[in-house]
């Protein structure tokens, strides 16, 4: 494998303090990693350099097609001091299945591990340490040809940035309320709805824009063709505890497979609790609502790890889920989750990755 150089910033920013709550996504640490591609020559020069803006052409072909992919995974600090990943080869996995579709070179698995160790090293006094925070690790590639043809790009950059975070909702771990959404949709099977990238995001906004002015701070998809099954909750994936039986959509080529949903369903074997993927249509979770059959429901990603949703909205009907309240299963997720992610607890071999 090639050597990362390291360029190393003369004027370090200064960090957020313990006392301000962090926001998602707003500050970001001193490095960044960065490799170019060219066609023929493949990536080249993988370097750590101080974090700064980019001079692109404005011709680039990601601004206008949007031949981008992105990945999004988290590192924490340790009580010892340790530098933990977690399962950041279910990450790497995904964006070569994501750059697969969206006609961009893979990216090799040692460069990418490598790149992200690095970067985590170099800036690791920038991972938070408060309950409920950590550092946010956005890898993301564009397009660079100048060039307003239609077809893949020939150059790439693969960047990757930090961000300290606190917890992704600013109520945390409050149940919210979810929108189902009949008239748009987010991906359609044979679309770009399995692969990670802006596309699938600017096409769910205007709904996601309608629920919040409605007093809603979620949406929930349903499929494209049908209109009829349920797919994810915003940029998470869904689950339903439903006579006691945990079900979660099956992977059915517009759904995105979330590390998070994989861990969930991982920890749901592991303790014996029945779980199924499978079709599940919105009349299923809207009668089993209304009875009260539905005893827990919850959304999964990275940047909330799990959210519990206490109330669902579909057409005229609000309906109540779990009385409003986290669920008994739902915050034993989340505590096991974050625990394996901070080192607390004992998670399944090879979740945990340290920095070094
Ligand atoms: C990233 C993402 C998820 C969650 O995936 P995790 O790997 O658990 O973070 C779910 N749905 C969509 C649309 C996503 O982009």
């Amino acid at each position: 494998m090639q050597t990362i150089r390291i360029e190393k910033t003369t004027c370090p920013k200064e960090k957020p303090g313990n006392d301000n709550p962090l926001t998602f996504g707003t500050i970001f640490t001193d490095h960044m990693f960065e490799v170019d591609y060219e066609e023929g020559r493949g990536w080249y020069d993988p370097r750590i350099v101080p974090y700064h803006k980019l001079e692109l052409d404005p011709s680039s072909m990601v601004f206008h097609y949007g031949q981008e992919m992105f990945e999004g995974l988290k590192a924490y600090k340790t009580e010892d001091g340790r530098v933990l990943l977690f399962r950041p080869d279910k990450n790497i996995e995904r964006a070569n299945r994501s750059n697969r579709r969206l006609c961009i070179p893979e990216i090799p698995e040692d460069l990418f591990l490598e790149g992200l160790k690095t970067v985590v090293n170099v800036d690791q006094d920038w991972i938070p340490t408060k309950p409920g925070t950590s550092l946010y690790i956005r890898p993301f590639v564009i397009a660079t040809d100048p060039f307003l043809g239609v077809r893949p790009s020939n150059t790439y950059k693969f960047m990757i940035i930090l961000s300290p975070v606190g917890a992704y909702y600013a109520s945390g771990l409050d149940p919210v309320k979810i929108w189902i959404e009949d008239e748009y949709v987010r991906a359609v099977k044979g679309g770009i709805g399995e692969a990670k990238t802006g596309g699938n995001y600017v096409a769910s906004l205007a709904s996601q824009v309608k629920a919040h002015d409605e007093g809603y701070s979620q949406v929930l998809w349903l499929d494209g063709v049908h209109r009829k099954y349920i797919e994810e909750v915003g940029a998470m994936n869904i689950f339903f505890k439903i006579n006691g039986v945990v079900i979660t959509p099956e992977l059915n080529g517009s759904i995105l497979p979330g590390v998070t949903r994989d861990s969930v369903i991982a920890l749901c074997k592991k303790w014996g609790v029945a779980v199924e993927e499978r079709k599940i249509s919105v009349d299923e979770v809207v009668a089993a609502a209304r009875t009260g059959a539905m005893e827990e429901c919850f959304g999964t990603g990275t940047a909330a790890v799990i959210s519990p949703v206490g109330e669902l909205r579909f057409e005229e009907d609000r309906m109540s889920v779990g009385g409003g309240k986290i669920g008994e299963l739902t915050q034993k997720l989340y505590d096991s989750i974050t625990g394996i992610q901070l080192g607390i607890m004992e998670g399944p071999e090879g979740w945990s990755v340290e920095v070094k």
